[in-house]
Order: structure tokens, then sequence, then C-alpha cells
């Protein structure tokens, strides 16, 4: 069934009206019309049957029906990944999604690529990619800030899994293993890699958990979809039980 991400509350009897382009992909492309139904969730009220009830031109008007899916919470994962070239940022935004990531952070970095990554076009790559993964939220994409802020006004309970290319830090599993789950963030940099002050003053964080992806370079998206995957396996919903 088509589930569509809304911002809507989500309650027996209201009215969604969905978007020009989910109107287009649902009843252009899915070829669905009134009467048909849809899966709609926002992030906060679960996932709910919706039942077409208007197609007026080029609209789409749904109709809240029956809760399928009581709202959960994944994991309290972010990214933080620098800002890359364009179709590698969107591949990377739309993998941390069905990764689990709850929240996606643009960082700007002494290395990182100029052309800035439209935040829109990636938050719309992200709604898209949870409606596909079966996810009950979207997570938001926060548009880039620099590095040194981000540390500056780092929340302390937030441990940082800080993948560092240079290549004396510990394999990710033996890092993360045996410490607490909760608040974690994935820093992933540029493909120039991190400048050695920037380098310095993330390891300066306490919170920083530096870790090896192996002995090869791997490129920023490889190297994000590896880094969420061993979070996930070592301390997430991945994790063996
Ligand atoms: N240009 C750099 C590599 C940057 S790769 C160089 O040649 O050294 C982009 C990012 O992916 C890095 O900043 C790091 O966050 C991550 N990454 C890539 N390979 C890694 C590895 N083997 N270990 C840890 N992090 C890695």
């Amino acid at each position: 069934v088509v589930r569509i991400w809304v911002t809507g509350d989500l309650e027996a009897g209201e009215r969604i009206t969905a978007s020009a382009e989910q109107a287009h992909y649902l009843l252009n492309v899915m070829r669905l019309s009134v009467g048909d139904e849809a899966l709609l969730f926002n992030g906060r009220d679960g996932e709910w049957t919706g039942r077409i009830v208007e197609a007026p031109k080029r609209g789409c008007v749904l109709e809240v029906e029956a809760l399928t899916r009581p709202q959960t919470k994944g994991p309290d994962l972010e990214l933080v990944v620098a800002l890359v070239k364009r179709t590698a940022l969107e591949t990377i935004v739309e993998k941390a999604v069905e990764l689990g990531a709850a929240r996606i952070r643009l960082v700007v970095t002494e290395h990182a690529n100029r052309d800035h990554a439209r935040a829109d076009r990636l938050r719309a790559i992200a709604a898209e990619a949870a409606e596909q993964t079966g996810r009950l939220d979207a997570p938001a994409v926060v548009a880039p800030e620099p590095l040194l802020g981000i540390l500056a006004d780092w929340p302390p309970h937030r441990a940082l899994m800080f993948c560092d290319e240079a290549g004396d830090a510990p394999p990710a599993l033996q890092a993360l293993s045996g410490r607490p789950g909760g608040a974690w963030a994935v820093l992933i940099g540029p493909e120039g890699g991190f400048s050695a002050a920037e380098r310095a003053a993330i390891r300066a964080l306490p919170a920083a958990v530096p870790v090896s992806l192996g002995p090869r370079i791997l490129r920023a998206d490889t190297a994000a979809v590896c880094a969420l995957t061993l979070w996930q396996a070592a301390l997430g919903d991945l994790k063996a039980s």
C-alpha cells in the first residue's frame, strides 16, 4: 500500500490535503482514485489509513480512518555530515533514513564542497526514503552549520562517534562495544577529510569517541553507510539480542 508522509495531525475523521507532488504520485503514478486508501504518517501520531475522498484538479484530499501502527521512536542517533558533492549528499541522506538516523545535520568544514546542498531537496529525499523504508517518522535535515560552532555547542550527554580516517583510532566495533546506548551522533568528514585543526578540536570534545572504519579510505557516502550500520549493530536496532 502507498505510504505518504504528511505534516497535519492524524486522528479519525481528520481531512488531509496532499501536496501537489503527492497528489500526482497518488493519482497519476499509482493510479489511485476516490475511494482508494493510502497509509499516512507524520512522525507524531503513528500510521493511519487515509481514504481518498476528493480528487480536485491536481489536488487530493484524504480522510483519516484507522490507526494501523502506533508511533514508536527509533534510536536517538544523529548523523553529522560534512558538505560533499550534491549527488553523494543525496545518497547519504537517503541511506541515513533507511539506516534509522533520527536527525541529519549538515556541517561546513575547511575541505567541504562549496556547491551548497539544497536543504529543501534533501528534506524531500528524506521524506521519500521514510515512506519507502516503512519508518513512522522522517528525520529533519538541518541546514549547514560550521563545524567549530557545532562542537562549541555540543550537548555533553550525546556521544560522538568520530569517524577519523587518520588511522590511529580503534576499530569501530571495539570502540563502541560496552558503551551505553542512548543519545549518539556519527560524524563523517568531506572528501578532503578533516584538517589537523579540526581533528584536534573534535578529539578535544569529551563526548568524542574516535573510531576507524577499517584500513581502506572510504568515500563519504560509503563511510556514512558503514558507520551507521556498525553503530546500529553495536548499540542500536541491529544489535544482536
Ligand atoms: N580525503 C581523505 C579521506 C576523506 S573520506 C583522505 O584521503 O585521507 C571522507 C570521510 O569518511 C572521512 O573524513 C571520515 O569521516 C570517513 N572515513 C573514510 N574512511 C575512513 C576510515 N577508514 N576510518 C574512519 N573514517 C573514515
